[in-house]
C-alpha cells in the first residue's frame, strides 16, 4: 500500500494536508476517484481533488441535511429524491425515518457507487430496501423527465459535488425550474452550499437560484472539519413554513432538537453577506467563479 502526504486546496493559499494510505484509485468517465485511509479521519473518498466524505465527520453533514427538513415537516415527508450521494450516507439517514415510503436516488457515476460499496460500506444505507429506486444518470435529465410525468417529491436533497465538472448542470436555471415543478406543495429542497469562509459566493448563488423559483429560502449551518469549517445549507420551499423548528423528536449522533434550532443562528458576517447580496439585487455570480 502506498502511504504519502496528500493535500486539498481549501482556499487561496490554504490547504488541508492528510497523510494517506491510498487504497484505490480510478479515473472514471466523469471524475478522478481516490479512496484513502487517514489516522485522524478514518477512511474517505476524494473526487477530483476534493474530499467528499470521511468516516469520522460524515455523520454531521448527512444527519443535518436529512433530519432538519424531515423533523420540521414531520409526517408530511413520504417521498424523497436524492441527487448525487454515491456514498449512501444521505440514503442511510433517510431510511431512519419510518414514514418514508419512496426514495429515488439519481447518481451519475456508477464507478463511484461501486467503489463506495466496496470500500465505504459502513457509511451507506441499504440499497436493497424495496422503497429505494436507484437511477444511474444525470440528475438534471432525471428531473426534466420527472417534471414531464408530473412526479412530485416531498423532500429533494442535492448531495452533488461542487460546481465543477459533471455537476455544473445542477447549478443552472433550467434545473431549478424543473426541481421546483417536482416539489410537492409542502415540500423542501436542501442543498449544501459550500463554506462561506473559503467560498463566500456559493451560499448567495444557491439562494439566488432558489429564490428565482421558490418563495421561501432559509440558511443553516453545521461544522464540517474536513471541508474546512462551517458549511452552509440552503432550504427552499413554497408554502412559507419555516424549517427552523423541529416538530418531532429525533436524536442522532450530531442531530437533536437543540442542534436543529441552533443551526439557524447565523454569524453576523453571514447575515451581512446575505443582506449585501439582497441589496445588490440578488444577482447570482457564475458558478465557475467559485473554485
Ligand atoms: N457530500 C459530498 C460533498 O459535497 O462533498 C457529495 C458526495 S457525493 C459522492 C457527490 C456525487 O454527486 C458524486 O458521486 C457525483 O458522481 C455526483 N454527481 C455529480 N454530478 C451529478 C449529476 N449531474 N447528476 C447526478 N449525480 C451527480
Amino acid at each position: 500500500m502506498t502511504r504519502y502526504w496528500w493535500s486539498e486546496r481549501i482556499g487561496p493559499g490554504f490547504t488541508h494536508g492528510y497523510e494517506i494510505e491510498r487504497l484505490y484509485e480510478e479515473r472514471t468517465p466523469y471524475q478522478k476517484l481516490l479512496i484513502f485511509d487517514n489516522e485522524q479521519w478514518g477512511r474517505g473518498l476524494i473526487l477530483d481533488g476534493i474530499v467528499q466524505v470521511t468516516f469520522n465527520d460524515e455523520f454531521i453533514y448527512h444527519e443535518m441535511m436529512v433530519h432538519v427538513p424531515i423533523m420540521a415537516r414531520s409526517q408530511q415527508v413520504e417521498s424523497v429524491l436524492i441527487i448525487g450521494g454515491a456514498d449512501g450516507g444521505i440514503l442511510r439517514e433517510v431510511q431512519k425515518q419510518p414514514q418514508i415510503k419512496r426514495i429515488v436516488q439519481v447518481e451519475l457515476d456508477e464507478a463511484v457507487l461501486r467503489a463506495c460499496r466496496k470500500y465505504l460500506p459502513e457509511i451507506s444505507g441499504d440499497w436493497d430496501d424495496p422503497r429505494v429506486e436507484l437511477v444511474i444518470g444525470d440528475g438534471a435529465a432525471y428531473v426534466q423527465k420527472a417534471r414531464k410525468h408530473g412526479e412530485k417529491f416531498d423532500l429533494i436533497i442535492l448531495d452533488s459535488t461542487d460546481p465543477i465538472g459533471p455537476s455544473i448542470v445542477l447549478f443552472e436555471p433550467p434545473f431549478h425550474q424543473d426541481l421546483a415543478a417536482c416539489l410537492s406543495s409542502n415540500g423542501t429542497i436542501i442543498r449544501q452550499s459550500g463554506l462561506p469562509n473559503t467560498m463566500p459566493k456559493v451560499m448567495p448563488f444557491v439562494m439566488a437560484r432558489f429564490q428565482d423559483v421558490l418563495p421561501q429560502v432559509e440558511v443553516y449551518q453545521a461544522p464540517m472539519p474536513t471541508y474546512g469549517g462551517e458549511i452552509a445549507f440552503v432550504a427552499a420551499s413554497r408554502d412559507g413554513i419555516s424549517v427552523k423548528e423541529p416538530g418531532m423528536e429525533f436524536v442522532g449522533r450530531y442531530y437533536n432538537p437543540e442542534t436543529h434550532r441552533a443551526a439557524f443562528a447565523l454569524p453576523t458576517w453571514w447575515t451581512k453577506l446575505i443582506e449585501e447580496y439582497e441589496d445588490n439585487g440578488r444577482v447570482p455570480v457564475e458558478p465557475l467563479s467559485f473554485c
